[in-house]
């Protein structure tokens, strides 16, 4: 394991960030969690308000990477133009317009492949 980044200082901030809005403080934890790292081992017991503040952070969230869902073969991994990183479609505008014009040149008939701009 890594030590760059230390996780059982997140999660301490997270529970600190939403705990003062719990609106039963004295309920018992619903979970006990242990967590292992580079750095060493904590255990941190969990309210039933920090899980569903860890739900609506989970549900707000999207990755930075996430591009949506590759329409040919379903893969989550389109690059930053929309192309598909497992099976090579292209999305968006761009990737319809370079479609068209596939077709159009297959349509003409001429031989030339579709050439990049320069
Ligand atoms: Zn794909």
């Amino acid at each position: 394991m890594t030590a760059s980044f230390d996780p059982a200082a997140v999660i301490a901030e997270f529970i600190d960030a939403v705990a003062p809005y719990n609106p039963q403080p004295d309920a018992p934890p619903v979970a006990l969690l242990g967590l292992r790292t580079a750095l060493g081992d904590d255990t941190f017991t969990l309210s039933d308000h920090v899980i569903r503040a860890m739900c609506k952070a989970l549900e707000s969230y999207r990755d930075p990477e996430d591009r949506g869902e590759c329409v040919e073969c379903g893969g989550r991994h389109l690059d930053e133009n929309l192309r598909c990183k497992d099976c090579g479609r292209l999305h968006g505008i761009l990737g319809q317009v370079i479609a068209d014009h596939a077709r159009r040149v297959a349509a003409s008939g001429d031989g030339h492949a579709p050439s990049e701009p320069a």
